[in-house]
């Protein structure tokens, strides 16, 4: 009786035997449906083999073969299996993040349609359609877009976007011969090719870093692509793809942000004419991920662009891969299987023996330190792509200034007056969402606090509310003080809501935009702005750190930089490495066209070592610096680290579990005789969330080796010990401490 290893997405590190009912075909890599504990689950065939060590009748039968998806390859399999060691990770857990959501089998069918690459309005249709659609908006908008678009072209990747009732009424539209497929040439007139100069020729740094991919075409290399912010990092990426897939490859290119993938596809469009590219990203419709994976899996995708979890795409033909913003904190997975998307992507082009370039205007200090000691081929952009565009100057003022309006002093207020008089824009960031951080009683000294966390409540004035930013907790801003019954409260330090309030207030007769977490919530709402900001129907932005990446905003001027300070001197290790991406990042939105650009810091530090970077352009000499500290400190990238997080109602439960996991650690350690210490629990930064309590162990090490050796070991260790209600993580690599 032959015997199917089956792993299954449960929290548990071992594969399951199950027995192959006669005449189903199993291979290794298949999909599966088993019952499990009672439940049907989707598992993956990870062995075949004659006997099992279970005894027979206590054996069940794979219930049935999934053929939505095909099986997965061999090195799929072998990258699923690093993931689970490296990361400690149960195997089935690793192989479920992989797959695409899977569809009830009934609507696959319908899901599985072949993909247009564009969609053309035809003549009867403008005209068919014109005098037809009064009672629906939404598809009066689309309609409107298409009509305004060059050559009546929209394509389809915008559509994905689109709620599935107007996409069955486009599908109804084909059927009537009012919209058709367009060739795939075609598509590449409707994308806008202005951005960063694409489409002109490349310059002299940016050939020759293409030429250094060409080169190492068909062998692993990794390379970090460092260009300053316009530099047209993306001109060599997709260059170099273009030439990739005309040799027969697909690329792949990770992005670390959703919102970044409506301008990337245009850009792509325009370079690749003709080429498919699909996108994977956890924001996609279920079937429309399904159908990328599989076009994907069939060779038939030359190029996908995805967040991280499209490192695990399917690629039979993979000839080249990308990381684009590879510093980017968000290729890190917080939960569930914690991987590093970046990290991962690497062993990938490894295993596949392929060429890697990771680019970024900050690059993380341990893709700087490969690049030094030569590990990494380093190429360099130093100068902004577009001839005119000069690198924006950088003044420091105070904080603290009489003629402040809510923080913003007197010269950035004067610097944004004069952008409005020009007709340019303005950008005022702060990394603070909400109306003000906190509230105080300017009686007795309260402060609203949230009773599930110790944290302050966050004012957001225009919804009536105080908000939790950890746990979500939300209550009815006070009138008065709880304690004391003042009504004089006092809403403490700033944040967008606030800052937006102030510009209005000052700036009666500007249009003024709000991109945060809060005003973005709604479908649409951030392409929307963005739209409007490169229409020029915005003159004043103000947000977080949504609008500091990869968003080329050719008016934009000046960049006005507030609430910098609370990072410089934060107990987090990573905190000033990640303001510093932030700030350069940030500092790059201004001036990337022929108008020269500004920007302004209010900070209480200005000789601070990363002010004077900031206003030199020079980030390499600010991660000197950072690399010295981290050296003395044992940090990464100079040590490795992995980190127990745990939680519980009562602190005290959590003190003796993780008290017995770093014991366990030093014991493990010694048997071991591995270079590795353990040291004893603290707090979490935030000691308590949502009504539980929280602390960490973190155990560090000079060799990775000796760290991975350790690690299974300990982690079993940790799984024998009684702790009732405990919830624990492992976080190899982490990013920072909990
Ligand atoms: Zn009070
Ligand atoms: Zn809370």
């Amino acid at each position: 009786m032959a015997v199917a290893r089956i792993a299954l997405p449960v929290a548990v590190p071992a594969a399951f035997d199950y027995w192959i009912p006669e005449g189903l075909a199993l291979e290794r890599g298949a999909l599966v449906r088993v019952r499990f504990a009672r439940r049907a689950l989707v598992g993956v065939v990870v062995g075949i083999a004659a006997t099992s060590e279970v005894a027979r009748e206590r054996l069940q039968p794979v219930d049935e073969v999934i053929r939505d998806l095909p099986p997965l390859p061999d090195d799929l399999l072998a990258l699923a299996d690093f993931v689970s060691s490296y990361y400690q990770e149960p195997l089935g857990l690793v192989l479920a993040q992989m797959l695409p959501p899977l569809p009830a089998a009934r609507d696959v069918a319908a899901r599985s349609r072949p993909l247009a690459v564009a969609l053309r309005l035809t003549a009867a249709g403008a005209e068919a359609l014109a005098g037809s659609l009064g009672r629906a908006p939404r598809l009066r908008t689309l309609f409107d877009e298409w009509k305004a678009a060059p050559g009546f072209l929209l394509r389809i990747e915008a559509q994905a976007a689109l709620p599935s009732h107007v996409r069955q009424a486009v599908r109804r539209w084909q059927a009537a011969g009012w919209v058709e497929p367009a060739p795939p040439d075609a598509a590449a007139l409707q994308a806008d090719g202005a951005d960063g100069g694409a489409g002109a020729a490349l310059t002299a740094d940016q050939q020759s870093a293409v030429a250094a991919l060409r080169a190492a075409r068909g062998a692993f290399a990794p390379f970090l692509l460092q260009g300053v912010t316009g530099s047209g990092k993306t001109e060599v990426y997709l260059a170099a793809a273009a030439e990739h897939i005309a040799a027969g490859g697909q690329a792949l290119i990770l992005v670390p942000e959703i919102n970044l993938t409506p301008q990337f596809e245009q850009r792509i469009a325009a370079a690749l004419p003709g080429r498919r590219t699909v996108t994977l990203h956890s924001r996609l419709p279920a079937g429309e991920r399904l159908r990328h994976w599989r076009a994907a899996a069939a060779g038939e995708a030359d190029l996908v662009l995805g967040t991280r979890l499209a490192v695990f795409a399917p690629l039979p033909r993979l000839a080249l891969v990308v990381v684009d913003e590879e510093h980017d904190p968000s290729f890190k997975q917080q939960d569930g299987v914690r991987y590093h998307g970046r990290d991962v992507a690497v062993w990938r082009a490894r295993h596949r023996g392929v060429p890697i370039v990771l680019g970024s205007a900050t690059p993380s200090l341990e893709t700087l330190v490969h690049a030094q000691r030569g590990r990494y081929r380093w190429l360099k952009l130093p100068l902004r792509a577009f001839a005119p565009a000069r690198l924006p100057r950088v003044v420091f003022l105070p904080s603290r200034d009489a003629g402040a309006a809510e923080g913003m002093g007197a010269p950035l207020l004067a610097a944004i007056e004069a952008r409005l008089l020009r007709g340019e824009q303005s950008l005022v960031f702060i990394n603070r969402r909400g109306f003000a951080p906190s509230l105080l009683c300017s009686s007795c000294g309260w402060q609203a606090g949230c009773p599930r966390c110790s944290a302050r409540l966050v004012v957001h004035r225009d919804a009536g509310e105080l908000r939790c930013h950890h746990c979500g907790h939300v209550e009815r801003l006070p009138r008065a003080c709880p304690e004391c019954g003042n009504v004089d409260l006092l809403p403490l330090g700033h944040g967008t809501q606030r800052l937006e309030r102030a510009l209005i207030a000052r700036f009666p007769g500007a249009r003024i935009a709000r991109v945060d977490r809060d005003s973005t919530r709604r479908k649409g709402a951030f392409a929307a702005v963005r739209d409007r900001v490169h229409a020029g129907d915005v003159d004043i932005l103000v947000g977080t750190q949504m609008l500091a990446k990869g968003h080329d905003f050719p008016r934009l001027t000046l960049v006005g930089v507030l609430g910098a300070d609370n990072a410089l001197y934060s107990a987090d290790f990573r905190a000033t490495e990640r303001l510093a991406a932030l700030l350069f990042q940030v500092s790059g939105r201004a001036g990337r066209r022929d108008l020269p650009g500004e920007v302004i810091v209010q900070t209480d530090f200005p000789t601070h070592p990363l002010a004077r970077a900031l206003a030199a352009h020079d980030y390499q000499s600010f991660a000197e610096v950072l690399l010295a500290e981290r050296r003395a400190t044992m940090l990464p990238p100079f040590a490795h680290l992995a980190l127990v997080v745990a939680e519980a109602p009562r602190r005290d439960a959590v003190d003796a579990f993780l008290g017995a996991a770093s014991e366990a650690g030093r014991a493990v350690a010694a048997e071991l005789s591995a270079a590795v210490e353990v040291f004893p629990p603290v707090p979490a930064g935030l000691a308590r969330r949502a009504g539980l309590e929280r602390g960490q162990v973190l155990a560090q090490a000079a060799d990775r080796g000796a760290m991975q050796r350790f690690l299974p070991r300990w982690r079993e260790a940790i799984a024998a010990l009684p702790g009732r209600r405990v919830r624990w993580a492992l976080d190899v690599d982490p990013l920072g401490f909990a």
